[in-house]
């Protein structure tokens, strides 16, 4: 026979040996915030459950009022820790669970009746739980942890509805350790609340993580545009897309002209400047499908989805025009740079990136041997 008072232990051991994990990740690393709020959450949970179970040692209103309100502050903590790796505001809201609980337990008919104390405080933890859902769903790619765990927290959603519904359905006595056995096999619920808690916590910030460490791989610290690598990886994706919907794909590699004399006559901090600033000029005048990536040194390439010959030349052309126009200031000398541009145009179906590639660094050794600060399209079509 299932022990209720045993269980209530179990579970409070459980809620203070994750939280203090969290708390101890979170003394020695210091981020993300989200340990934190998670290891505070489940102090706040495992006093809520031992008040809770220290029922008719204590008076009531400890071991029912404030227990189930501090238990109910940890589902709004937790929302607080999904939030703060989202980096999004935690404001008043991680307190509605709690506070629906501490609202409506006044209301002398839900006070009277364990029956709909305990549907109170399960309808409450389910609120807590959509809210941690959305949060987690929100955020989420197709591929994303994220997206089987807002399920578990859904599923969590619907095993508090059912106990709030059986509480209603089937009343509770007033002395809980007296309760029917489908009351204690309900109390599981946290325990597997527990569980998908410190998943969650665990999987949330490893994928974090690995996202973090991925895009600083595939970042120009420099110029924040994409590297040799990145910009290939988004490449071929693009170029998958296009080829899919039919569409053709243009690929513009620029060269900054004379740049090594800019660093010569100005001084490398100049030049890096020059060369941030025509990133930022370019993503200015891009659409949010092309990509930018810095190829090496002074060397750029954009791929635009869905491009022809045309309209390609005239996004080459703006940005040359005016990356050209722009006069630097580098501590009262004005610095003045131009860039050549050559262009590859093909079908997707049939392209491959290499060849764009290089069927664009033929066009801007054309546009180099023909004066530089110009742009040049290949002529042939790739075979
Ligand atoms: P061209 O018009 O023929 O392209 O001449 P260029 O001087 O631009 O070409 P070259 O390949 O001779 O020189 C490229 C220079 O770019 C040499 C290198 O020092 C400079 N460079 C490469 N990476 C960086 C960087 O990150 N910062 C700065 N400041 N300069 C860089
Ligand atoms: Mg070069
Ligand atoms: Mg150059």
């Amino acid at each position: 026979m299932l022990d209720i008072l045993t269980i209530l232990v179990l579970l409070t051991c459980m809620s203070g040996v994750i939280g203090a994990v969290f708390l101890v990740f979170w003394f020695y690393r210091r981020e993300p915030y989200a340990y934190l709020w998670w290891g505070i959450g489940c102090c706040f949970s495992t006093g809520g459950i031992f008040l809770l179970a220290s029922r008719n040692q204590i008076p009531d209103f400890v071991s029912i009022e404030i227990a189930n309100a501090l238990i109910l502050v940890a589902p709004g903590l937790w929302w607080a820790g999904v939030r703060d790796i989202n980096r999004q505001k935690v404001g008043l809201a991680a307190l509605i669970p709690c506070m629906i609980w501490i609202m409506l337990v006044p209301i002398p008919w839900i006070n009277e009746s364990t029956t709909y104390r305990t549907a109170l405080f399960s309808f409450a933890m389910a609120a807590g739980f959509v809210m941690i859902a959305s949060s987690l769903w929100v955020n989420s790619t197709k591929r994303s942890i994220r997206r089987p765990l807002a399920l578990l927290c859904m599923l969590q959603v619907a095993l508090s509805l059912a106990r709030g519904g059986m509480a209603l359905g089937a009343s509770v006595p007033q002395n809980i350790f007296e309760a029917p056995p489908w009351f204690a096999v309900s109390l599981f619920q946290p325990i597997l609340s527990m569980f998908v808690l410190s998943m969650l916590g665990l999987l949330v910030v490893m994928e974090q993580t690995e996202q973090r460490l991925r895009s600083a791989a595939e970042i120009d610290p420099l110029t924040a545009a994409l590297n040799r690598r990145g910009f290939l990886a988004k490449g071929e994706k693009a170029l998958e897309l296009a080829a899919r919907e039919k569409q053709d794909i243009g690929l513009i590699l620029f060269d900054l002209d004379h740049f090594k004399s800019i660093n010569d006559r100005y001084g490398h901090l100049a030049g890096d400047d020059v060369l941030a600033t025509f990133v930022a000029l370019a993503k200015g005048l891009l659409r949010p499908t092309d990509i930018l990536g810095r190829m090496g040194g002074e060397e750029f390439a954009i791929i635009l989805p869905g491009a022809d010959e045309d309209s390609a030349r005239c996004v080459a052309e703006r940005i040359r025009s005016t990356f050209n126009k722009r006069v630097f200031d580098h501590g009262g000398i004005a610095v003045r740079a131009s860039v050549s541009a050559g262009i590859a145009v093909h079908p997707a179906e049939t392209a491959r990136l290499n060849h764009l590639i290089s069927k664009a660094d033929e066009a801007l050794y054309k546009a180099k041997a023909a004066g530089r600060n110009r742009t040049k399209v290949a002529l042939a079509r790739i075979a």
